[in-house]
């Protein structure tokens, strides 16, 4: 779908794969003018496929696109897009249990620009891809590595929407967090260096008890669809939820860690290490993390009633 600066979406068109066009001066390959969204579609026992809650992601690209400013497509003609991929792609969603496929809705200021000023033109494009699952056996705990370099997003920022000028500045960091072992990176607020902000790609909760905290949305952090709705499963089954400033040395006293996301869904941290100490977490089958994800994964593929509302089915 195509959009002038102030205008409307025209409709979209179904196409293959392949690549775009784009002037060389297009606002978002110089100044990055793009915000994206990631939801996955499953397949379920009687091939019918199921879409969690992309009405929320439609609303979050509406958040980023203001703050980009951009316009954006309506929540409608989101979710329809979605739908209208994942049908189209019904032959490439993985059967129950083996994977999903990965949806991916872009927004870009697509016009050339010269100065720093917003594009005078606008792409959304959605595109798809069959995904294995994220633990290829089992559920694997995450080994993190608290950053104290590089900051994920600063207050005043873009950290707080999904914009893709996010992503790169992470690069650095996570490649050498890989390199040295880690699964992922556990950012840092950029003031003070003391308050948990979030992983690369997933937001991070930490158990005390029966307590669940996570850092709270300040405009640095992105609000995760997955975050959300485990908060609401974690309230539901008892748990005390907060959302607040979570400080590392409460990390690193917790009883159990875990990231939640679209793609890892919500998994277990089995170690945190910051500076020099080595911390390790409770991840069995009875902790707090698997009963929270043994409810969500089956809300999202259709194996545990759906009393919220939050699937959408596909014929
Ligand atoms: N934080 C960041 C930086 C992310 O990129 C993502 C993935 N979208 C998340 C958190 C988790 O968000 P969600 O649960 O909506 O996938």
């Amino acid at each position: 779908m195509k959009c002038s600066k102030d205008g409307e979406f025209t409709k979209g068109e179904l196409s293959p794969f392949g690549n775009i066009q784009l002037s060389p001066s297009a606002g978002v390959l110089n100044y990055g003018q793009g915000v994206y969204e990631g939801t996955k579609a499953y397949r379920k026992d009687n091939g019918k496929l199921l879409l969690f809650r992309p009405d929320q992601n439609a609303i979050r690209m509406q958040i980023g696109a203001e703050r980009m400013l951009m316009p954006s497509p309506s929540v409608d003609q989101f979710v329809d897009a979605v739908k209208q991929i994942a049908s189209a792609n019904k032959r490439w969603v993985p059967p129950p249990g083996k994977g999903s496929l990965y949806i991916r809705p872009l927004l870009m200021g697509s016009g050339p620009v010269l100065g720093l000023a917003p594009a005078p033109e606008y792409t959304f494009i959605v595109y798809a891809s069959p995904v294995g699952n994220y633990f290829k056996e089992g559920i694997a705990a995450l080994n993190l590595f608290v950053e104290e370099e590089y900051v994920r997003a600063a207050p005043g920022g873009a950290g707080g929407v999904k914009s893709i000028t996010n992503y790169a500045p992470v690069l650095k960091a996570l490649s050498r967090a890989k390199s040295r072992g880690f699964s992922d990176i556990l950012y840092l607020d950029a003031v003070k260096k003391k308050y948990l902000e979030e992983a690369s790609s997933c937001n991070v909760f930490v158990v005390k008890g029966r307590t669940i905290s996570t850092p709270a949305t300040n405009g640095t952090i992105l609000e995760g669809i997955t975050r959300k709705s485990v908060m609401e499963i974690a309230s539901d089954q008892g748990y005390k939820v907060v959302e607040k400033a979570v400080h590392v040395d409460e990390v690193i006293d917790a009883d159990e860690v875990f990231c939640t996301g679209t793609a890892v869904g919500v998994a277990p941290v089995g170690t945190i290490t910051y500076k020099d100490k080595r911390v390790e977490y409770e991840t069995g089958d009875e902790s707090v993390c698997q009963k929270l994800r043994s409810v969500l994964v089956g809300i999202k593929t259709g194996t545990i009633e759906d009393t919220k509302g939050w699937v959408s089915c596909i014929n």
